[in-house]
């Protein structure tokens, strides 16, 4: 007897075979792309297809009611309004739960990572958008979080929500990718543009990473200036809500030095002494399984 733990993100879809005992059996991985929901129809079809799966939890970038319905995706369109609960359930006839990606990551670290035996810990996912989730007293608690939109530029950048000055659009992969290629856009060096044959547009946020790595000053550079961004936004949450610890995740946080570190020294640098002294600020080491964990846990326990 199985679960499926999904885990759909801005930039890839995971899904995880896993037993009883939450040991996962498989786990794949492909990009999210503009039909993710039939792409994820044909996926689990062949999974149910080899073993006997009970119920299917998933996390999704976004804003998702109670029912199991998308309301808001900025970063995956196509899953705008999507009543995803009500499709697989009538698809699989099985027990289906739907959440935000960072809340299914953040009950994940509560009960298989970083979070155990911390009394109140914020979860950010970092990736192509910024996501968040807070966790205390053994229990998830139901705020949207959506940390990626607080604002921290006033008459800053158009975000695809509406507003503009959104952390997303400052310390996220896709603002690390567009601001490097803005600047080279504007005459700026960078070894970017000996990449995919000078088609610098289709350089990823890891591109970014690896030249900063190799000492690329405009990488590094671009780099530096999403950790302060992130490490803004972070303080807010610290002076906010005062947590014992803070876990990040998602694909960017490997990103360990500049970006990462960057943000760490300017969190701290900026929240009230007082808090920041004793909130401990560190990387997830189940970037790729929390959330999927974290989606069956909380289908078997809603
Ligand atoms: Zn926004």
């Amino acid at each position: 007897m199985y679960y499926l733990g999904i885990d759909i993100g801005g930039t890839n879809t995971k899904i995880g075979l896993i037993s009883e005992d939450y040991k996962i059996i498989t786990l794949c991985k492909f990009p999210t792309g503009n039909n993710v929901l039939n792409s994820l129809i044909e996926e689990i079809q062949s999974l149910f297809n080899q073993h006997y799966i009970t119920g299917i939890g998933v996390g999704v970038a976004g804003l998702v009611n109670s029912e199991g319905t998308v309301i808001e995706s900025p970063n995956i369109p196509s899953l705008n309004k999507v009543p995803i609960a009500s499709i697989f359930r009538e698809k699989f006839n099985v027990p289906i739960k739907v959440e935000n990606d960072a809340k299914v990551s953040t009950i994940g670290e509560a009960h298989f990572g970083e979070g155990l035996g911390i009394r109140r810990f914020i979860l950010l996912t970092l990736g192509t958008g910024i996501g968040g989730g807070l966790y205390e007293g053994q229990r998830l608690i139901k705020f949207p979080m959506e940390v990626g939109h607080m604002s921290i530029e006033y008459q800053g950048k158009l975000c695809s929500c509406g507003n503009s000055g959104c952390l997303e659009m400052y310390a996220s992969a896709k603002a690390i990718k567009e601001t490097l290629i803005e600047k080279i856009e504007d005459g700026e060096h960078s070894q970017a543009k000996q990449l995919y044959e000078g088609n610098f547009y289709k350089i990823s946020s890891e591109d970014v990473y690896k030249l900063a790595l190799d000492g690329d000053n405009l990488s590094r550079q671009v780099l530096k200036n999403a950790g302060k961004a992130l490490g803004a936004g972070i303080a807010n949450l610290i002076n906010i809500f005062a947590p014992d610890k803070i876990i990040l995740t998602g694909g960017l946080s490997r990103a360990k030095n500049i970006y990462i570190e960057t943000a760490i020294n300017e969190a701290k640098k900026r929240a009230l002494k007082g808090l920041s002294e004793t909130v401990e600020i560190v990387q997830s080491q189940r970037i790729d399984s929390a959330g999927v964990l974290g989606a069956v846990f909380l289908l078997r326990n809603q």
